[in-house]
This record gives C-alpha cells, structure tokens and sequence, in this order.
C-alpha cells in the first residue's frame, strides 16, 4: 500500500482529517482537485459562527469537543483562528421563540453559560437591534468566529509539516475497493491505501456515482454580503459590543460583528437555491441583495442598508440538517462524511479527528455515533 489513508477534498473536513492522520504519524496523502483553500466550495472566506448553542444537544457537545481541538490547533501554529465574541441567539415573532427556548434548554443541559435576555434586556445590551416588542434571546459567552480560509489553509500546512503528502489541482476520478484496502485513481495517477475517506462536500455524489451509491443531500447555492456601518457607528459592530448572531424567524438570518472586511456579514440560511454542482457559476443572486438590503433597513437601521461584496457560497444538505459520516455499506475502506447542512464548519476539527480515528482504528471517542450513512446503494 502506499498510503495507510487517502484523503479525497480539502475543505475543512478533509484538511482537518488530514492534520489529525498526519500529527498521529499516518501515512496520509490529500488530494484536492481546485487549488487549496480556492472559493468554489463551502470553506472559503474570512469567517464562520463558532457556538454551544444549539437545539439540539448533540451538536452542542460536539461543539464542546471541537473547540480544544481548534485550540490545538492555533498552539500548533502560533496564531488565533477562533476569536471570542459572543453569541446571540434571538426572535421577536412567534415563529422563532420556540427556537429559542430549545437553544436555552440545551446550553442548560450541557451545562454552557449563557443569559436569557427579555426585550428590555435586549435593547439594554444590544441597542443595535430595532426588534419587535416582546423579543427574546439568549446570549452564550463561548460563541466566536472562525477564520474559515485561514483554518483550512493552516491545517493543511499542518499536515504537511507532520508528514503528509498534499496535491492540488489534482481531481479524483475513481475509487475502487480491494481486497483490505482501496485504488484511488486520479488524472494523475494511481493510490493504493488501507482507507480512503471522501470528503467532497457538493461533489460528494459525482465521485459516489462510480461506486453506485448517491447520499440523500441536496447542494443549494446560498450568499452573504457586507454591511459598513452608518458614520460613527462602526465601534457599536465590533465584536464585544456585538456578537455572532442568529435570528430565528420565518427565514433564518445569522451574521458576524466588523472583523476585517469594513462590513457586518450577514448571511440567510438555507436560501433553498438548489443548483447543478456541474454547472456552478458562483454567481450572486440579486433576490437574495435584496433580501438582505431589506432585512438591513428592518433591524440594524445603523448599517447602511446596502450591502457590499455578495458572496455565493454551498450548503450541502440533507432533508433534517443533519449530517451523514460512515463506512459506504459493503465498502469498509472506504469512509465518506457529509457534515454540512450550512451548519459544519465550527466542528470541523473534531469531525476531522473522529474520521482520522474511524480509519485507523475503527473507534472514536468523538461524539459522531449518532451519525450514520443510510443505505445510499444505487
Ligand atoms: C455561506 C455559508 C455560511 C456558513 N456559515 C457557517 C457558520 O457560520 N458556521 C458553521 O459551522 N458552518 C457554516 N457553514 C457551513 C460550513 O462552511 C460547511 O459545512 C463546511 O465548510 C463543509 O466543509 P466540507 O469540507 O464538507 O466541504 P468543502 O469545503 O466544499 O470541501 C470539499 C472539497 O472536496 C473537493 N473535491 C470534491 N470532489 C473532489 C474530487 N473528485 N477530487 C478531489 N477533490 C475533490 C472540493 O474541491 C472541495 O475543496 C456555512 C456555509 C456557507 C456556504
């Protein structure tokens, strides 16, 4: 064998599964078919919302698994790629405040801080927002950003340092089962490893289709853009006074405070654009502008309310968001994860270690068990 593992795609569940095979000493190889750290995926960009808080408490132990590791990460390179800010996790109509509760509820039962914040609470510490009467929210200390490329080009980085061997431009087109292990086949030539694991993202069912499976996940184009704040507004965005957000209402709204581009990113989750991954322009969708534009004015009137630089991103999601990670049924070498959803990024090194574990010896202690790979034969 050539390798023990071969990683296919280096967003951030493969650079993160690379990093963790390589500083483990596994002999590992990546293959990325664009460039690393390019903006054609779902990984690309100066930011991503870290938090605890969710409804559901299995992503909110996972969150709490994953953060050591970034932190891991950042001793490993000497520099922060997770900066702390807060989170805010709000509504104001009757869509969202269930929402909201089981955010509180779960940051209760894993024990994270956090502070309810009733309408006066909320004008009192956030007076940025202009929400509707009766609004509530729950504010968590541990939220933060992510520096999105900057974690992935640092982990690949990583890898490398440790041992690893890393091609871009290089495209899977094929992997084949052997007899206790796998044939990766690539424009450029042939692999043989112990283990592949296909982190594809939206490619996942291009490269499944030769081995006659397809994963139940749609891949939607989705945006943010940039918001600069009104003259001598900008320090109220900063983070500290301002926060990593997600408002819970009919369409999702999440977004970040002013960090280096001179605009608050805002973003609307689950755009449901759905695309052809083969036909892919990464072209903004004015709709959503406008979208955007118009949510701006309603509830941050200190923004201007035109935003800046549209920025077209990929979800990869499945029917209930949540995420896929397994062997493919009768190919045990191989392991594919589709961790995505719009939600992955922020447990990305602890998916990474979970699968670098699930490869070399078949177990891990990261919380994943409740994510399996339903039969996706053909
Ligand atoms: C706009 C937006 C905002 C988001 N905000 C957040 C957030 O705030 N917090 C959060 O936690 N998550 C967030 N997410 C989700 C998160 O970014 C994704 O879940 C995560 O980046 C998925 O990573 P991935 O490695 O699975 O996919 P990708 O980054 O797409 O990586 C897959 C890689 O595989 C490569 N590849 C595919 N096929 C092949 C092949 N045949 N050969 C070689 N290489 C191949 C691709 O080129 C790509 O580089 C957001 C996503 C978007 C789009």
């Amino acid at each position: 064998m050539d390798y023990d593992v071969i990683v296919i795609g280096a967003g951030v569940m493969g650079s993160a599964t690379a990093w963790q095979l390589a500083r483990a000493r596994h002999k590992t190889l990546l293959l990325e078919q664009f460039d690393f750290a390019h903006t054609r995926g779902s990984s690309h960009g100066e930011s991503r919302i870290f938090r605890f808080a969710y409804r559901d408490v299995v992503y909110a132990r996972l969150a709490m698994q994953a953060r050591p590791l970034w932190h891991a990460l950042e001793a490993e390179a000497g520099e922060q790629l997770l900066i702390p800010t807060g989170g805010l996790d709000i509504a104001d109509d009757a869509e969202g405040f269930p929402e909201v509760e089981e955010v509180a509820a779960a940051l209760e039962a894993v024990g994270a801080e956090h502070e309810r914040l009733d309408h006066a609470g909320l004008r009192r510490r956030f007076p940025q927002w202009h929400l509707a009467e009766g609004a509530r929210g729950v504010y968590s200390p541990d939220a933060g950003v992510l520096r999105a490329t900057r974690c992935v080009q640092v982990m690949i980085a990583r890898a490398i340092a440790a041992g690893a061997a890393a091609r871009e431009r290089e495209p899977v087109l094929s992997i084949r089962p052997l007899d206790g292990g796998v044939e990766v086949v690539t424009a450029a030539g042939r692999y043989r490893a112990r283990k592949a694991v296909v982190t594809a993202g939206a490619w996942v069912n291009t490269l499944l289709a030769g081995l006659g499976a397809r994963l139940p996940v749609q891949v939607t184009q989705e945006q943010v853009a940039y918001y600069p704040a009104r003259p001598g507004q900008a320090a109220a965005f900063a983070p500290g006074p301002f926060t990593v957000w997600i408002h819970y209402r009919r369409d999702h709204t999440y977004g970040f405070p002013i960090l280096g581009t001179p605009g608050m990113k805002i973003g609307l989750h689950h755009a449901n654009r759905p695309i052809d991954i083969a036909r892919y322009t990464a072209t903004p969708i004015p709709a959503i502008t406008d979208f955007l534009n118009d949510y701006i004015g309603r509830y941050l009137p200190d923004l201007q309310p035109h935003g800046f630089e549209p920025t077209a991103c990929l979800y990869t999601s499945t029917p209930d968001h949540n995420f896929l990670l397994g062997s493919l049924p009768g190919a045990p070498d191989i392991l594919v994860a589709s961790p995505c959803s719009g939600h992955g990024f922020k447990f990305g090194a602890a998916i990474g270690r979970a699968l670098a574990d699930l490869a070399t010896e078949g177990a891990t202690e990261i919380g994943v068990s409740g994510f399996g790979l339903p039969n996706v034969m053909r």
